[in-house]
């Protein structure tokens, strides 16, 4: 079966380079499924899952935004923060998305509510890639 390489880096360093046979992604664009030999591509990336599809499993992250540079035999993404299910502290995630909905809900000039609602589809991203 055809792989292609697949790298994730943040500003804390490397977070997974590994041999898969598709990328899930979402793009700001829309989805994007990306198999060994696909054009060349830059695009910008959603708060959102990252699917690895091997033979046989799948493995996800979390990812922050960041950006998506596909080559022919090469993924690469840079993200602000990825992590993976295992590394997912859920009690975090769980009070930020609470912090997050208190902001929003909150009728106050002085909150910023695009950080919050960022904020919540941080939190909320999180909690679905360890479900
Ligand atoms: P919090 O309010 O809990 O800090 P956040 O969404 O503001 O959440 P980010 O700015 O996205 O956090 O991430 C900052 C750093 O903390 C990154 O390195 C990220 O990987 C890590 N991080 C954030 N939330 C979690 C979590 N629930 N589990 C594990 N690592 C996390």
């Amino acid at each position: 079966m055809k792989t292609l390489t697949v790298s994730v880096v943040t500003p804390d360093g490397p977070v997974l380079e590994d041999q898969f046979s598709m990328i899930s992604c979402k793009a700001e664009s829309g989805e994007l499924g990306i198999l060994p030999n696909h054009i060349p591509l830059v695009a910008p990336l959603s708060i959102s899952a990252v699917r690895l599809k091997r033979e046989n499993d799948v493995e996800k992250l979390a990812i922050t935004g960041g950006f998506l540079e596909v080559r022919p035999d090469k993924v690469t993404i840079l993200a602000q923060s990825a992590e993976k299910p295992e590394d997912i502290d859920v009690q975090r995630a769980r009070e930020a998305k609470e912090r997050a909905e208190n902001r929003l809900q909150a009728k106050q000039d002085h909150i910023d509510f695009h950080r919050a609602e960022l904020a919540l589809k941080r939190a909320m991203n999180r909690l679905d890639v360890v479900q």
